[in-house]
């Protein structure tokens, strides 16, 4: 446990279990447990195919339970007059069955959805039928935006249409003449205080998004002059996701707690603020201000909302507003795990060097020597000359000095002598600079059934932490040291960036591979953004998905997404599997004519052809 720290990012889901597999507690302490290892073997009895992304809506409905039992408990402890209405922006994860999902376990909380765009609204829209829950309306907007949302009231929804560009004041104005409903409005303040870590640009002046104080009191005009001001109830901020320090989330709500009480002031009559996103994953367990992880918990974050609202309203004399979080990545993260195999490994060279035979070149007898008198007061200088023989062994090869043979000989006695190297480091408090990418270069590469393109895009573009680990073999010592390579032809598809107690480490632990035996990963934390962003690089498509449901007497299999077919992902780029089948055929009698093909060779090229075009686009 301590090697993967999965008590850090894990709890109150995952652990190891006695046979040393990890189990998954989706309703945390409360509830049953599954083997996650059994499971994945008894999909793929059912001839579910890896890789697979599991889904326990348990956790799922856990999340939303906790974010919403914070909120309680702080409006409880400060004595707050008002009600926490979360939304749960639907970027972070439209699949409809999670979507449908969310709503009914949000429906004790009034959990509502926020859109983002035309699309998502129309997901919201249709999908939110929880009465008294918001409809947070976000993003770019033209008219066919506005109306939408606006007619939604007629529905019975809380669309809260969010002004974020100073232009659809005057298209919110004319619709809502045009169609005389008055609708629900908000402003997204730009504010100067920035969040922390990868998504800090979505606050500050030049932030995408959201109206400068100036905007705002324009809008604030526009609106009373079209007697509109009573439609300006919310406030709305955002200052990127994963806020990995609480002290940044503190700033952020004195800023936007003074604009809204100015907002009041000026007549509007407010009554929501909303808080945005930026609720942190801690993906690395480490419970700090790393990008990776966050120095707050939940309780933390919702104590510090509630307390900081108060105190700026009764400053004031304000009654205090509705507040709303627009939690994604918080609540929808850890309800996926996706599993992948191992297809095979290639290590740095592991055999022990053969005994010195009389005779043998010089660097040879060199580099033997550095093999035999490593120890722990000498690895650093042996390291160097070791590395300066095999650069003379290699320039002495380019001249034709040195066989094939014996430049052979030199580089497995080179990194023989490194494993040596290796091993005496790993023991050392301190890694010389000049040591410390040998970890690496000796690394092991596990090649993956998986594209990281699809399945964990935010690893590949912003070096974003997973973590990472074999789920069974977890009461075996792993012996390897490796990186992942993916399936696609693409140097870029690798992973080599795990978590580790200091931050980051460039290998991951694992245990040796046997051919012909499965070895399973497990990917943790990934159900916010990635399967959206996911591409289809390599023509890699999405992959199966199950959704798990924990019963009394152990799991249900609610619903079963096939993952694409390789003819469905050739559709995406206009192909029809019918065209290219019909193209083989004629090739092949071509062929056949010609009698470059036998006809048992072109019914078998036909048969595969169509057979791999219903077939899912990984490795069987
Ligand atoms: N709200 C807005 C406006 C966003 O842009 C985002 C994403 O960055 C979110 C909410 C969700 O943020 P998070 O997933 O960090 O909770």
């Amino acid at each position: 446990e301590e090697l993967y720290r999965i008590r850090g990012w894990g709890e109150p889901y995952f652990s190891i279990n006695a046979a040393g597999h990890i189990t998954v507690s989706p309703q945390g302490d409360r509830g049953g447990s599954l083997d996650l290892y059994e499971l994945v073997e008894a999909l793929r009895q059912r001839d579910l195919e890896l890789p697979l992304l599991l889904r326990f809506s348990d956790i799922l409905k856990d999340r939303i339970e906790r974010l919403n039992a914070c909120f309680a408990k702080a409006i409880a402890r400060y004595s707050y007059a008002g009600t926490y209405r979360g939304v749960f922006p639907v970027k972070c994860n439209q699949q409809r069955h999670l979507i449908e999902d969310l709503v009914r376990f949000g429906q004790p909380f009034q959990f509502g959805l926020e859109a983002g765009s035309k699309p998502e609204l129309l997901i919201a829209l249709a999908t939110l039928n929880t009465p008294g829950a918001l409809l947070i309306c976000n993003g770019y907007k033209d008219e066919g935006y506005i109306e939408t949302a606006m007619l939604g009231q007629r529905l019975g929804q809380q669309p809260f249409i969010v002004l974020e560009q100073l232009d659809e004041v005057d298209t919110v104005i004319q619709t809502s003449q045009r169609l005389g409903i008055q609708p629900l409005l908000g402003v997204r303040a730009k504010l100067s205080t920035r969040g922390v870590g990868r998504w800090s640009d979505s606050a500050g002046d030049r932030a995408k998004f959201g109206l400068s104080i100036a905007d705002i009191l324009t809008v604030v005009e526009r609106l009373r002059a079209a007697g509109m001001l009573s439609c300006l109830r919310l406030l709305h901020f955002h200052i990127g996701s994963q806020v990995s320090a609480i002290s940044a989330i503190k700033d952020a709500l004195r800023e936007a707690c003074q604009i809204y009480v100015e907002l009041a002031k000026l007549g509007a009559p407010m009554g929501y603020l909303d808080v945005g996103g930026g609720l942190g994953v801690d993906y690395d367990g480490s419970k700090t201000n790393f990008h990776a992880s966050k120095n707050y918990s939940t309780q933390n974050y919702a104590n510090d909302v509630v307390a900081e609202v108060k105190e700026a309203c009764a400053a004031r004399d304000l009654p205090v507003p509705t507040l709303i979080s627009e939690s994604g990545r918080a609540v929808a993260s850890h309800q996926s795990v996706l599993i992948f195999d191992v297809l095979g490994t290639s290590e740095a060279t592991q055999s022990t060097p053969e005994p010195l035979q009389p005779g043998e070149h010089a660097l040879v007898r060199e580099l033997y020597e550095i093999y035999e008198s490593t120890h722990a007061n000498n690895y650093q200088e042996a390291y160097n000359d070791a590395l300066q023989f095999k650069e003379e062994a290699a320039s002495l090869f380019d001249f034709g000095y040195l066989s094939l043979t014996e430049r052979a000989r030199i580089e497995r006695l080179f990194w023989a002598c490194c494993r040596q190297i290796v091993e005496i480091v790993r023991q050392e408090d301190y890694v010389p600079d000049e040591l410390e990418d040998l970890e690496k270069s000796m690394a092991s590469i596990y090649y993956v059934n998986l594209s990281v393109f699809q399945s964990a895009p935010d690893s590949w573009a912003i070096d974003q932490l997973f973590p990472i680990l074999p789920i069974h073999r977890l009461n075996e010592e792993p012996t390897s040291r490796a990186t992942l390579a993916d399936l696609t032809c693409d140097s870029d598809g690798k992973i080599n960036q795990f978590i580790d107690l200091r931050g980051v480490k460039d290998v991951l632990e694992l245990h040796n591979y046997i051919p012909g035996q499965p070895y399973y990963l497990g990917l943790f934390l990934g159900g916010a953004y990635q399967e959206i962003m996911g591409s289809l690089h390599n023509l890699f498509g999405q992959t199966n998905t199950v959704h798990i449901q924990l019963t009394p007497k152990g799991y249900q299999i609610e619903h079963v997404v096939k993952g694409d077919t390789m003819a469905q992902v050739l559709s995406y780029v206009e192909y029809s599997a019918e065209d290219l089948l019909e193209q083989i055929r004629r090739r092949s009698e071509q062929a056949l004519q010609n009698r470059d093909i036998s006809l048992d060779e072109a019914r078998l090229l036909q048969k595969n052809y169509q057979n791999s075009l219903n077939h899912y686009t990984y490795l069987s």
